[in-house]
């Protein structure tokens, strides 16, 4: 088997079929699950007033908070197709582009890179599948080829505008929990009505950090991968 068809420069693409197809688990279930994500916040509203004209000032934070933490779940999960499309739609497309790359697929020549057909390939993206040189991926500790820069500049993306209805949930909950600690006289929770707002935005600065140090990884470290 030549290395320029292997994937991850290990595997040859008939055994990567296990990992495309546990990528795509669950993906419809999930993908279904993600259309409340725009109705939490009138969820979220409705259950505040709720709680804060019905139940005691003294029992108030604990249930709030209680509440917060399930809400502050749904919406985390069910934000993921609307804050990072492009991730998603790797992970829903991937076992089309799997099949696609198997019809040409001849693990016992040397393919050559498709963007620099002079070169012959080192290995093949695991997202696109593509057969590729050493100037065209990203690269792990060991030097190992991981996915290719193209794919990582095409699909670790993330939109902003999505995380106000993570906000819209959560604040609303938020506030009723911390004006009814402030009733009650106690701020054991506060940390908690205060903080979770910002949790989001961890997951838009974690893909744009990672996204900066794949690229950053460029050239094989050892100078070249065999
Ligand atoms: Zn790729
Ligand atoms: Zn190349």
């Amino acid at each position: 088997m030549h290395p320029s068809n292997l994937v991850l420069g290990e595997t040859c693409l008939y055994c990567f079929e296990k990992k495309v197809h546990q990528g795509t688990l669950g993906l419809d279930t999930f993908e279904s699950f993600s259309k409340i994500y725009h109705y939490l916040p009138v969820v979220s509203i409705l259950i505040s007033l709720t709680v804060f004209l019905v139940v005691p000032v003294s029992s108030q934070p604990l249930i709030i908070s209680i509440i917060l933490l399930i809400m502050m779940g749904l919406s985390l999960i069910s934000s993921f197709p609307h804050i990072s499309p492009t991730m998603f739609a790797q992970f829903k497309e991937s076992q089309e582009t799997y099949k696609n790359s198997l019809q040409t697929y001849n693990p016992h020549t040397a393919e050559f890179c498709v963007n620099h057909p002079q070169l012959i390939a080192i290995a093949r993206c695991p997202l696109c599948f593509k057969p590729l040189c050493t100037l065209d991926f990203t690269y792990g500790k060991m030097g190992k080829p991981l996915q290719c820069q193209a794919c990582i500049k095409k699909y670790m993306n993330f939109r902003l505008f999505p995380t106000i209805y993570y906000l819209l949930t959560v604040i609303p909950l938020g506030i009723v929990g911390f004006v009814s600690e402030t009733l009650a006289g106690s701020t054991g929770l506060s940390l908690i009505f205060l903080f979770i707002p910002f949790i989001i935005f961890f997951w838009p600065l974690g893909l744009f950090m990672a996204k900066r140090v794949s690229l950053s990884q460029t050239s094989p470290p050892s100078g070249n991968f065999y």
